[in-house]
């Protein structure tokens, strides 16, 4: 029977490439998106084992709502793809509040609400996984991203906090911090800082969100069932 797997931010770069390998793998994918059209046009390339769900990951009352709905629609919910993110970079003299909060609110609250809402479900059939997508400034910092940074380090104490806290209970809690890769996210940088990136990079190139996709599909399957608590790097060598 196909596993259903939830995945937040799967409507373009990442989450759509983690969406569409794990669709590939056989798995019941519930993307989940503010961007309704883009969703929509996913449902009818991807066909059947994509269902897609406009959800802000901000809103806890649609988080909720959603994740009741995904549980009655597909059943047992086996894994949590915690990937939706923002950027409002800024130097931290002119990053207003506005800035931090909305960062703030969608990367490391909108996972703290995921993992709430849908840990009820796997702790009560005893499993899951959890994955959640993590950046290499977590480890390295990054001047400009004082929130940003903030959130994805926030995201590995989130992740070992509930490594340890659902351990007992079959259900493992993993980061992956990936280092530059080529998405819209990436694509709206300066050429000039992409080629300081790419020199940076040991291997010399940004990677592809496949490379990523390919990490969570690793921590999410049954290759990895000794395996909790840990952060990934997919990063062709830059946190080294
Ligand atoms: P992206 O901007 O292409 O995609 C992000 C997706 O998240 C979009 O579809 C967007 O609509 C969705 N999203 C934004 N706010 C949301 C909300 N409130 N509720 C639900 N969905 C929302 O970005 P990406 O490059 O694919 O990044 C995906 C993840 O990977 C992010 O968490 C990002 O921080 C992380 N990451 C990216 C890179 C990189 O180089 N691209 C590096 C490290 C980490």
């Amino acid at each position: 029977m196909s596993r259903t797997v939830v995945i937040t931010g799967a409507a373009r770069g990442i989450g759509l490439a983690i969406a569409g390998k794990l669709v590939d793998e056989g798995w019941t994918v519930a993307g989940c998106d503010v961007l309704a059209e883009e969703l929509q046009s996913l449902a009818e390339t991807l066909g059947d084992r994509f269902r897609p769900f406009v959800l802000d990951v901000t809103d806890e009352d649609s988080v909720t709502e959603t994740a009741r709905r995904i549980e009655e629609e597909t059943g047992q919910v086996f894994a949590l793809v915690n990937n939706a993110g923002i950027t409002r970079d800024g130097l931290i003299m002119r990053m207003s509040m506005a800035d931090w909060d909305s960062v703030l609110a969608v990367n490391l609250t909108g996972a703290f609400m995921m993992c709430r809402a849908f840990s009820r479900g796997m702790l009560r059939h005893k499993e899951g996984s959890i994955v959640n997508i993590s950046s290499v400034v977590a480890l390295l910092g990054a001047a400009g991203q004082a929130n940003y940074a903030s959130t994805k380090a926030g995201l590995l104490g989130l992740t070992r906090a509930l490594a340890r806290e659902f351990a007992g209970r079959n259900i493992r809690v993993n980061a992956i911090a990936p280092g530059f890769i080529e998405t819209d996210m990436t694509r709206e940088l300066p050429e000039a800082v992409r080629n300081d990136y790419e020199d940076r990079v040991p291997m010399k190139r940004m990677g592809a969100p496949a490379d990523i996709a390919e990490a969570v599909s690793f921590l999410l399957s049954d290759a990895s069932t000794y395996i909790t608590g840990v952060v990934l790097p997919v990063d062709g060598g830059l946190t080294t």
